[in-house]
């Protein structure tokens, strides 16, 4: 059987897997799990791929030690969305991280992940240091009381419960919840390749918020290819950190798959082509108008 996505107009993706494990519905989003001889396990919300087990460091790894091995000392942090645990496994990896608040609106799919995939969490929902809500990421910040030194959106793609986490109006409130110019602030940026228009336009209107907007790379097969994410700085403190820096930092998290002190700085690398993207469409991303010129929810699955 094959799971089938659309990458942008014209082009997708599709995997193999053996059998259905689980389809359904939660409040807010369609939920099903695949397996797969080659993948393993395949987990789908709303028809896009989010997680597949052989794959997921791919994602979990640049998302995480990008700004956290940057940060001088990030005391605390938030994740917003996240809900497999994969980006909180990464974060608990820190000994300076003293708090992790974590806001995720569908509690199902943390069970649902804790009882099919728990490797993927790997027990950090035990974690002593973590805070849980479940609710609207974009409610939490704008309420919460708290300042963060790094904060960390792993979010589904901007259609459905996700769209309003991508406008100026909700950068305007992550950025007010950061610490002070040293804070960092990550999400992935789709892909400048296939959704070349949702790329650019995210970083546009990231750009009217924040001082300083950095483009990273990675290519993640269960996405579909090179994916991006946005690296965003109140002051001007996006700063590759020394090699030697790097790896005593390294050293003290022990092996990762993807971030070494040499790849680390490969994530930065932006190619010609993409800096022409980035200036050619500049189309800013607000509450009245958050639609995106290259994504509409129906390119999520298509029966090929
Ligand atoms: N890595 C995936 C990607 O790049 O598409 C995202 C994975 S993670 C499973 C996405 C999480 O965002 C899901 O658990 C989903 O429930 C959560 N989410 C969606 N809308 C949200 C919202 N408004 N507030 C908080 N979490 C949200």
């Amino acid at each position: 059987m094959l799971h089938n996505e659309w990458n942008g107009s014209g082009s997708g993706y599709f995997l193999e897997y053996a059998k259905i494990l689980y389809t359904g519905q939660t409040r807010y989003q369609s939920i099903a799990l695949y397996e797969s001889h080659q993948f393993g396990k395949i987990l789908v919300l709303d028809g896009c791929i989010q997680v597949i087990e052989s794959d997921e460091y791919h994602y979990h790894e640049p998302m995480v030690h990008l700004p956290l091995l940057m940060h001088q000392n990030p005391e605390h942090v938030c994740i917003i969305g996240g809900g497999d645990g994969g980006i909180l496994r990464e974060v608990c990896k820190y000994q300076a991280v003293k708090t992790i608040d974590m806001v995720e609106l569908d509690g199902e799919v943390i069970q649902f992940s804790q009882k099919y995939f728990p490797e993927i969490a790997s027990g950090s929902f035990a974690d002593a240091r973590l805070s849980l809500t479940i609710g609207d990421g974009r409610s939490y910040i704008e309420r919460t009381t708290k300042r963060y030194d790094v904060i960390i959106m792993d979010m589904t793609d901007p259609f459905g419960p996700s769209v309003m986490l991508y406008t100026r109006e909700f950068f305007t409130a992550v950025k007010e919840k950061l610490r002070n110019a040293e804070s960092l602030f990550i999400m992935h940026s789709e892909s400048p390749k296939f959704r070349p228009m949702t790329f650019s336009s995210i970083h546009a209107t990231l750009s009217t918020v924040f001082n300083d907007v950095v483009p990273c790379f990675h290519t993640i097969a269960m996405y579909g290819g090179l994916w991006s994410f946005a690296l965003c700085s109140p002051g001007q403190n996006i700063i590759i950190p020394e090699e030697r820096v790097l790896t005593k930092k390294l050293e003290a998290l022990g092996p990762l798959k993807v971030i070494t002190p040499d790849s680390y700085k490969s994530k930065f690398i932006c190619e010609p082509w993409i800096k022409s993207l980035l200036v050619s469409n500049t189309k800013i991303i607000t509450d009245a108008d958050h639609g995106f010129l290259d994504l509409f929810p129906e390119n999520a699955q298509q029966s090929f």
